[in-house]
């Protein structure tokens, strides 16, 4: 069995892939998954919003909302499956079955890749890491499109209770975004845009770690059925992993180049991802961080370098990407 921090290998050898990427493959493969069935929102009030001073919506798509866990789920694998789609000839055999995992712990906010007893890569995320996806982009949503304030109300509400040794749930809490908006088509379309940037960047750094090597349990095929399950809650409590800083700003770098590769890959099509879900994710983290002392639930803060480290990075790597691609 491969100690929990085994996938914090020594720094890769393989320098960067040349730019510009190969081109992404035309799978055609990506859907949204069909609508859920009708939101339980709260009825609109009576003083509907003035028109938003920005429709980020407009030439695309409505999207539907994404409702609870089963869809954050379903959803996450669609975009990793689309992320995975858009890498190099090199790496995309390398992780092209490595399955996605969820624990139900509500009270972490974590996503790791880690190596099965059989020695199968696999990909993880808690179920504290889908709720505080989706109120970030919810939150988000609203303020874009009402110049409100509801991510940093969000934010300041829950960061102190995750970080908190009782632990605490990082679920949107009821009333932070004024029941007038939520029904609004634009602003659940938009919400649903960036779940699936946020979640674009999380795990195109997490796969990373597997098609770089840096876990040394995906060179070659995955394999269909990892023990992946059974080991999780053994990796969770082992305590703090140690991180190899090297290896995490090369995922923060790959991760970010990934989502904007696909982002363009789907342009013509689909809301082009950006960097933007994933400066989100990471100003979150900084809130948690900030909060107090890192709890031992909130594992990202002991597993990942500061946020305030990673932010300027992936910006770089931004910065760099969009030069190349102008
Ligand atoms: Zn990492």
């Amino acid at each position: 069995m491969p100690p929990p921090g085994a996938y914090y290998g020594p720094p890769p050898q393989a320098p960067y892939p040349a730019a510009p990427y190969p081109a992404p493959a035309a799978t055609g493969a990506w859907t949204y998954p069909p609508p859920p069935a009708p939101a339980p929102y709260p009825a609109p009030g009576p003083a509907p919003a003035p028109a938003a001073p920005v429709s980020p919506s407009a030439n695309r798509p409505l999207l539907g909302p994404l409702l609870g866990s089963p869809a954050w789920q379903a959803e996450v694998r669609a975009v990793a499956k689309e992320l995975v789609a858009n890498l190099s000839a090199e790496y995309q055999p390398r992780v092209a079955n490595v399955p996605i995992v969820f624990d139900p712990n509500p009270n972490d906010v974590n996503a790791f890749a880690s190596c099965d007893n059989n020695g199968a890569p696999f990909v993880a995320a808690t179920e504290g890491l889908l709720d505080a996806v989706d109120a970030i982009s919810q939150t988000r949503a609203t303020d874009e499109l009402f110049g409100t304030q509801t991510y940093q109300t969000y934010a300041n509400l829950v960061a102190p209770a995750i970080v908190s040794k009782g632990g605490g749930s990082a679920l949107l809490p009821a009333g932070v975004i004024p029941a007038a908006y939520w029904m609004d088509p634009r602003r659940i379309s938009r919400a649903h845009e960036i779940f699936d940037e946020t979640v674009a960047f999380t795990f195109g750094h997490e796969l990373s770690h597997h098609y770089l090597g840096h876990t040394g349990c995906a060179m070659q095929q995955a394999g269909l059925l990892p023990q992946a399950l059974a080991q999780l809650g053994q990796l969770l409590t082992s305590g703090p992993a140690t991180f190899n800083q090297p290896n995490e700003m090369l995922a923060d770098n790959y991760g970010c180049r990934n989502t904007l590769d696909t982002g363009l890959a789907r342009s013509g099509v689909a809301y082009r991802w950006t960097e933007g879900g994933g400066l989100w994710l990471l100003d979150f983290f900084e809130h948690l961080s900030r909060a107090g002392v890192a709890s031992p639930l909130v594992s990202i803060l002991l597993s990942h370098p500061d946020p305030a480290l990673r932010i300027p990075l992936v910006q770089a790597a931004a910065s760099s990407w969009h030069l190349q691609h102008p």
